[in-house]
């Protein structure tokens, strides 16, 4: 595994340009898209190169699930995604395409211990067009991880990618407000029923948690694929009371 730093937070620029060129001596940091070296500020772990490889998302896209519409569109259009949804939440936004280079941040972050992209994937989103505004004064709710995969994993990358989203953001507030009480089957493999089927009580209000009917809260995601997962998390809070509800992934597919 490569060793990688990360420095984030108040140090003063001078101090913190600094500090930064002399742990990039000891560990140079490599674009995990692109394999070139690292320097272009603010991103801490991606070049330019694997930045412009990421296919980002911008309108037309579906309006409930944020996947991208190819060509110019005559009117509202339904998208195979969403057709067999049913979603308890209104609008849905996502950042880039989960193929090529999109697939491998996800992977990175997911399975390849890569907590420290996450401020990346963070700015990621906020930079897609009309993202920000989409999260604008939202509260942000993770999807969570059973007990048992949060152990296995070490940490939960839907709440790295919020947290990450709130310190990049002021107007933007977390509430992990939901637990996963029924330790799923992965998803992976199983189809889009079968999906929908797997998460079938498969999320709770967390202990102690309060739902605020007056707020808005967008349930995320690291990956959209067929919604099932954030449609189960939606269903809790609306049962609790929510009643302005989105969702927001990094990616979709
Ligand atoms: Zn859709």
């Amino acid at each position: 595994m490569t060793l990688r730093w990360h420095c984030e937070g108040d140090l003063v620029p001078v101090f913190r340009r600094g500090a930064f060129r002399m742990l990039d001596l000891l560990f140079p940091r490599d674009c995990p898209i692109s394999g070139e070296p690292v320097d272009n500020v603010p991103w801490l772990h991606l070049t330019n190169t694997g930045l412009d490889s990421l296919h980002r998302v911008s309108a037309p896209h579906c309006e409930t699930c944020g996947a991208p519409f190819f060509g110019v569109l005559a009117g509202p259009q339904t998208c195979p995604h969403c057709c067999d949804l049913s979603p308890v939440f209104d609008r849905g936004k996502t950042a880039v395409v989960a193929k090529g280079a999109g697939r491998r941040l996800v992977h990175v972050l997911k399975y390849r211990q890569g907590t420290w992209l996450a401020r990346d994937m963070a700015r990621i989103i906020l930079t897609t067009p009309g993202y920000a505004d989409f999260l604008d004064g939202a509260v942000l709710v993770p999807v969570p991880l059973h007990p048992h995969k949060l152990h296995f994993r070490g940490y939960n990358q839907a709440e790295l990618l919020v947290d990450a989203l709130a310190a990049l953001s002021p107007s933007l507030r977390v509430a992990r407000l939901l637990a996963r009480i029924r330790d799923t089957a992965t998803q992976t493999r199983l189809g889009r029923e079968d999906r929908a089927h797997n998460m079938e009580n498969a999320f709770a209000l967390r202990p102690g948690a309060v739902v605020d009917p007056e707020a808005r809260y967008i349930v995320f995601d690291d990956v959209f694929t067929t919604g099932a997962t954030l449609n189960a998390c939606c269903a809790v809070l609306a049962r609790e009371g929510a009643t302005r509800l989105d969702v927001g992934t990094f990616a979709h597919g």
